[in-house]
């Protein structure tokens, strides 16, 4: 008998499970029976890609020291620092630098760890070609900055969904002065200076002199 219940509880549990597993799923489905669809006409309409996008790095010749730390921090070892010793003034001469991006994995570790700020991430993404040995890029390639997509006559730039206003959903048509749903984080880092909840670089000047001044007080 108790058997027979406790296989009646296990099947009404499971119905129930899949009953709420089915909602959800059709909950999903309904969201986006109410949207519109949304086509870009690619190439000559573009969405623009996020603030923090990571697509094809740039890099500065002049500002690199051949220190190699991107070598160290890169998880396959990618960036290639083709640098000689000067015997006379005992420094290093930078010949060379690349990076192929057929291997490349997009992580942003090199750029985060350089020392001297001479890599950066651009929003370039198109990086298709036909022979992937053209993807290695050397210093002259990787020195290109590319078009951006808000900046490039030839294509309509389509706002993505975090740069559409509140509550719409298509990107065409959209009037450029409407404000964005979502803050920009320069307006998130306004608003948290306005609160109080971070200091500036003047806070701490101001800081760092009223402290000096607090010293030479106790001194005299
Ligand atoms: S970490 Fe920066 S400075 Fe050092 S070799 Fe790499 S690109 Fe050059
Ligand atoms: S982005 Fe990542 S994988 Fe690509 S070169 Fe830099 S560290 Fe290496």
């Amino acid at each position: 008998m108790f058997g027979f219940l406790k296989q009646v509880g296990d099947y009404t549990r499971e119905a129930v499970d899949a009953a709420r597993n089915l909602t959800q799923g059709l909950s999903v489905t309904f969201d986006h029976m109410k949207r519109r669809p949304v086509t870009v006409q690619y190439p000559y309409e573009k969405l623009i890609p996020s603030e923090r996008y990571r697509g094809r790095i740039h890099y500065e010749f002049d500002k690199c020291i051949a220190c190699e730390v991107c070598v160290r921090v890169c998880p396959i070892n990618l960036p290639v620092v083709d640098w000689v010793m000067n015997k006379e003034t005992k420094k290093k001469e930078l010949r060379n630098y690349s990076i192929d991006f057929g291997v490349c994995i997009f992580c942003g570790n090199c750029v985060e760890y350089c020392p001297t700020n001479c890599l950066s991430m651009t929003e370039e993404y198109e990086l298709a070609a036909f022979d992937r040995h053209s993807l290695n890029y050397d210093n002259v390639a990787l020195g290109r900055l590319p078009t951006s997509v808000t900046t490039d006559p030839s294509v309509q730039p389509l706002r993505e969904l975090v740069y559409l206003p509140a509550g719409e959903v298509h990107p065409h048509g959209v009037s450029p002065d409407r404000p964005r749903a979502g803050k920009l984080p320069e307006q998130i880092l306004e608003e948290l200076k306005a609160a109080g909840s971070i200091k500036t670089a003047e806070d701490d000047g101001r800081e760092s002199s009223s402290s000096a001044s607090n010293e030479e007080e106790s001194a005299g």
